[in-house]
């Protein structure tokens, strides 16, 4: 069976909708390189990926069948470091959402100012209905199509949506059967037996639970007691919502696909999870309230932390939202159109690029330990992530005072003025 493999190049096409990812955040983007005054050559350079990669994988099925999936791998940009993103396996994944998320990533790891360019990939498949075989012969082809932009020093993949640490073990072991000795650093997010980093499931959810903290110093109020609203129940979402808790928040809401859950008196994190566990979803929790779609994000609450999909802040909902304070655990959670509004609101938007940094952070933790072959203990992961995070978050204010827009805006001209300062000084290669 042969494959195929496209080479698009820089992207030509701006006429994109409001709605789509990429476009959502190029919005943004030229914002902050209007406030940076950077030049139109440069603008012209970060406004385009480096390098987009589509692949067909053909795959055996169970059934005998062969069936033809479809990888996307971009690299948007690497002047800083190797592109570092995840890969996301779902139906809905296109070249143009794994783009936007390539950026992201890029301006994500400049925030955190971490050596790291930006990447993202994708694979359209529906993982729930492919056997644990078919996932990892998937895995492995979509690892030794894209194995020519693989690597510790070029780009290194991690875990997003519906992929995984089993998944993360098969596409070191690909790479590793290609070069004929083991590499654990092509890949973060791998089980801790074969060079994963202590901390690092826990690490977003962690890094949105610190920027938390510091948002709500800014706004003169105490963590304790804070009630706080989790949409989403997966990695990102339980993990902030148990350590708010732990550190004194009264967690009032939580939800995931199957539906929301609200007591005002506060929930008992742990015990959902414990709910969760037992019965594959939150719905049907005991001791809260059912709470429907899009009442949930308008629960009373002094922090709201989406945690699970892009665009479900909209300038439809925005209106009717109470909370003071948007910790972005998801990519991409506010459509561009609900930002004004959130800003005439008052309402503190800690923006994705920042909230949810935790994870890419410990992901370079884990890429230093492999590369050592020397590694930490938990207590100095956290230790560190909670510098870097708390450092970040000042830095992203600094900027934002300095410029006098939110903390969005801060964070991308943050990022964008570090790319683009690595940009000048390496000069252009043609
Ligand atoms: P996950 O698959 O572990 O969890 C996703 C959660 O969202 C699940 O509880 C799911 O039921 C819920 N969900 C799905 N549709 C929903 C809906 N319509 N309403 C309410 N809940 C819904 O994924 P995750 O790793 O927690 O990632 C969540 C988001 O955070 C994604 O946008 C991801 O890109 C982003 N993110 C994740 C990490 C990480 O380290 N895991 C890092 C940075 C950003």
């Amino acid at each position: 069976m042969t494959e195929t493999k496209q080479f698009l190049g820089p992207d030509k096409d701006h006429f994109l909708s409001e709605e789509n990812p990429f476009e959502s955040m190029m919005s943004r983007f030229d914002i902050a390189a209007k406030l940076l005054k950077l030049d139109a050559g440069l603008y012209k350079v970060l406004r385009n990926p480096q390098m987009q990669i589509i692949v067909s994988l053909p795959i055996h099925m169970d059934s005998g069948e062969t069936e033809v999936f479809t990888g996307y791998r971009v690299l948007y940009n690497t002047s800083r470091g190797p592109g570092k993103g995840g890969i996301r396996f779902d139906l809905g994944v296109t070249l143009d959402e794994v783009r936007a998320l390539a950026a992201w990533m890029t301006w994500k790891c400049a925030v955190v100012n971490i050596p790291f360019g930006g990447s993202k990939g994708g694979v359209i498949c529906d993982p729930l209905k492919l056997s644990m075989g078919e996932l990892e012969r998937l895995t492995r082809r979509y690892t030794s199509s894209i194995i020519e932009i693989l690597g510790p020093d070029s780009d290194v993949p991690a875990p997003d949506v519906n992929t995984n640490e089993r998944m993360m073990a098969w596409i070191m072991d690909t790479y590793s059967m290609h070069k004929r000795h083991t590499v654990t650093a092509v890949v973060t997010g791998k089980p801790l037996e074969m060079g994963g980093s202590a901390g690092r499931r826990e690490a977003t959810g962690r890094g949105c639970m610190f920027v938390t903290r510091e948002a709500l110093k800014q706004l003169g109020l105490p963590l304790k007691g804070a009630k706080v609203v989790v949409q989403g129940f997966g990695n990102v979402g339980s993990i902030a919502a148990e350590l708010l808790q732990e550190n004194g928040a009264t967690v009032v809401g939580v939800s995931d696909v199957s539906g929301g859950l609200y007591n005002a008196a506060g929930l008992d994190v742990k015990d959902v999870i414990a709910f969760r566990e037992a019965h594959r979803y939150v719905t049907g929790y005991p001791k809260a309230d059912a709470v429907a779609g899009e009442d949930f994000l308008t629960l009373p609450c002094d922090v709201l932390v989406p945690a699970a999909l892009e665009n479900v802040i909209t300038a439809r909902n925005v209106p009717k939202i109470q909370a003071k304070v948007i910790i972005e655990g998801a990519n991409g959670p506010t459509a561009a159109g609900a930002d004004e509004i959130l800003d005439k609101k008052g309402v503190f938007v800690v923006p994705d690029i920042l909230a949810n940094a935790g994870g890419v952070t410990v992901s370079y933790f884990e890429w230093v330990q492999d590369r050592d072959g020397w590694f930490w203990t938990e207590e100095l992961v956290n230790q560190r992530l909670e510098e870097i995070m708390v450092k970040s978050f000042n830095n992203v204010l600094e900027v934002s005072k300095r410029y006098n827009v939110n903390m969005r805006i801060g964070a991308y001209t943050l990022a964008i003025e570090r790319v683009a300062a690595v940009h000048r000084m390496r000069g252009m290669y043609a």
